[in-house]
């Protein structure tokens, strides 16, 4: 546990200093330009990734970077109220979904139901994420790596789908005031993918 406060004194001594400026600037307000949703994964660090600074990206992280349908809002509070915020009252110009290799939350989708069993409340969670394992079920993918990927990946097209049935996001995205963006992060080889909506597919960020 000392590592933690070893952090700190770290943080303190030196990367506070180098930031010095930027933290008396942020100390009163933020003006993060974009919504930053991310699976809790320890590997996934949206600001390594991004190369962004504090007060940049406003961050929800949750199991499988799920967003919830507007209709459920009022049962997942910490998500929905977060994007709310982020949107209405920070008025961000972009929403990035990041998704993940190797991700727990997706791999979960398909472990047997006495494993889930011992965890209820993520069970319920991943619920919300059940249209993403029928389409992939639908697909029959013998190969078990293909089938990794693919539910990684279609799970961060069906959270951008769900942005869109928020209200208040429609109707910027409609106007062109929000961008709406989907990652896929390959954490062994660093490789960042967008997904092209013209072309359905995620293309690699070089
Ligand atoms: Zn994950």
């Amino acid at each position: 546990m000392e590592y933690l406060f070893d952090g700190v004194r770290e943080f303190n001594t030196k990367d506070y200093l180098e930031y010095k400026n930027l933290f008396r600037n942020l100390s009163r307000r933020q003006a993060p330009h974009t919504l930053f949703i991310g699976c809790s994964d320890s590997r996934v660090v949206p600001n390594l990734i991004t190369k962004t600074l504090p007060g940049e990206l406003f961050v929800i992280r949750n199991i499988a970077n799920i967003v919830p349908y507007y209709r459920q809002s009022e049962e997942y509070l910490a998500t929905t109220a977060a994007i709310e915020y982020a949107v209405k009252a920070l008025q961000v110009e972009n929403i990035l979904i990041c998704g993940h290799s190797n991700c727990g939350g997706c791999k979960a989708l398909f472990a047997d139901t006495s494993l889930t069993s011992e965890l209820p409340h993520t069970k319920k969670w991943l619920e919300l994420a059940e249209r993403v394992k029928q389409k992939v079920l639908s697909e029959h993918i013998e190969d078990e790596l293909e089938r990794e990927w693919k539910t990684e990946q279609l799970n961060v097209v069906e959270q951008m789908n769900h942005l869109i049935t928020y209200p208040y996001i429609k109707e910027k995205y409609r106007k062109k005031e929000i961008n709406i963006l989907g990652w896929y992060y390959h954490i062994e080889s660093g490789d960042v993918f967008n997904y092209q909506p013209e072309e359905k597919r995620f293309v690699k960020i070089t």
